[in-house]
This record gives structure tokens, sequence and C-alpha cells, in this order.
């Protein structure tokens, strides 16, 4: 569904991501983890453009960006990377909701401003985006009454309602006071359930223990190693590896 070849990023002289490449299969739950700085939040921002690299290629379904100096800005690549972004929803660590719009307008803004879905369909959707995510109750309640964990569960919904292939969590929880992780990590959970396909960055050890299909760690602007998580938590290779897990787990 997704695939990154040889993506960098550098700010000013720093140097963020140092040429990544990723494969991500349809259904496929995959975690990134790694220290403060390794690069992580950068990657998933890139995966949809709302970072633009400096070299590399995207691939997501069918749609694909080059990136780099020599790549064309022209009015189709433009068009090229909203579609792009459409396939790609973005759950942040910080909701990003709009604090103006109720629960159900949050979740319906994207199909109707960027679908173009009528109102009347795209409330139902709404609403039933709102149950999946178990807040039907709070359909007219605006975010600054909800909770971390509910608000958090409103941008899932909103995610969903793109009809992306692929989610992408930003640190979803990290937010949020420790009670409230159970219940945004439990809608995570049944997504995965239903198939969804998900790049995760976490330090949610026991979520991506139990959900990820595969974990990868960076370090340092890099792909450092990867596996299954029971080969990744079990029998890490590199020393730097065991001392992050040491650190979170
Ligand atoms: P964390 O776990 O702390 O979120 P991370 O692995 O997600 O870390 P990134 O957020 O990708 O790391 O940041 C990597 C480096 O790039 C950091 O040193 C950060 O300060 C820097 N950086 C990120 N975004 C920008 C930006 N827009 N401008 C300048 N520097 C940035």
């Amino acid at each position: 569904v997704v695939t990154v070849t040889g993506v960098s990023k550098s700010f000013g002289s720093l140097a963020v991501l140092k040429g990544v490449d990723l494969d991500v299969a349809r259904g496929e739950v995959l975690v990134i983890m790694g220290p403060s700085g390794s690069g992580k939040t950068t990657l998933v921002r890139c995966i949809n453009l709302l970072e633009e690299p400096d070299a590399g290629h995207i691939h997501i379904c069918g749609q694909s960006i080059s990136c780099g100096p020599n790549a064309r800005r022209n009015r189709a690549r433009a068009k090229a990377v909203r579609q792009l972004r459409n396939r790609a929803a973005m759950v942040f660590q910080h909701f990003n909701l709009f604090p103006h719009m109720t629960a159900l307008g949050n979740v319906i803004e994207g199909p109707l401003s960027v679908r173009g879905m009528p109102k009347a369909d795209a409330v139902a959707l709404g609403e039933r985006l709102l149950e999946r995510v178990g807040l039907a109750d709070k359909r007219d309640v605006y975010p600054a009454r909800l909770s971390g964990g509910q608000k958090q569960r409103v941008a899932i919904a909103r995610a969903l309602a793109m009809e992306p292939e692929v989610i992408l969590f930003d640190e979803p929880t990290s937010a949020l006071d420790p009670e409230l992780h159970a219940e945004v990590l439990r809608t995570m959970r049944s997504l995965a359930e239903d198939g969804m396909t998900m790049v995760v960055v976490t330090h949610e050890v026991a979520f991506a223990r139990e959900v990820a299909d595969r974990v990868i760690f960076m370090d340092d602007g890099r792909i450092l190693e990867q596996g299954p998580p029971a080969q990744f938590f079990s029998r890490p290779a590199h020393e730097r590896t065991r001392s992050f897990l040491r650190l979170v787990q």
C-alpha cells in the first residue's frame, strides 16, 4: 500500500532522515519506535507530504510522488499531493480538532469539503463513525468539553471519514494522561482487527507487542532494525535497540 524509497530530509544543517526505505503491506500494522529526535515524526509527516522530503519517492496506492530539487512543481503535482494525502490520513499527538466545530462537525468536514459528499450522507457517515469510536452521545459536543481520550477518538473518526488506504498515527497517546491511553489504544486495536493499514509512531510497548505485525527501530535518521514484535522485543540485534528498550519497557 505504501512504498517509501530513499527519503531524506534536513532542517538547515540537521539531517533528520538519511535515506529511508519502507514498505507497508495492505492490512499491516507497523509500529515505529526510536529515541527522541531519531526522525519518527518527520518520517510519517513525509509519508503524506505534510513535510516535503529533500529527496526520494513516496508511493501510496497508485499515487506516486517524486521529491527533490528536480521534481516538477506544477498543478499536476499539487493535485497528486492532495490525492496522496486523502489516501493517507493522519492522527496527531495533539488531536488538531477544529475548536469551533462539534464532534460531528469535525468528522464530516473532510467528507463535505474534500470529498464533496452531500450533507445528509456525510452526517450519516459521521454518526456511524462516532458510534464506532464509542462517542455517539458526544455528537453535538465541542472539543473543549471532551476529555483528551475522547478528542483523540474523534480525531480517529475524522481520519476514518476520509476512507483512507492507510492511517498514520504520530504518538497518539503521548499527550494524554496515562489513564486515558487505554481507550484510544482499544479503538486503534479494533481498527487493526478490521484490517486497517496502520503506521503508528508510539512508545506503547504493550500495544506494539499485541497489535503490531512489525516493529521498526529508528536511530539517527535511519531504520536500524525491524522485525515481528516477538523477535524485536526478545532478541533485538543491536545494542542501541537494547538500551532503548530497557528505558521504555
Ligand atoms: P520525538 O520522539 O521527540 O517526537 P522524533 O523521533 O519524532 O522525536 P522528529 O520530531 O522527527 O523526531 O525530529 C527529528 C529532529 O528534527 C529533531 O532534532 C527536531 O528538533 C528536528 N525538527 C523536526 N521538525 C523540525 C522543523 N520543522 N524545523 C527544524 N527542525 C525540526
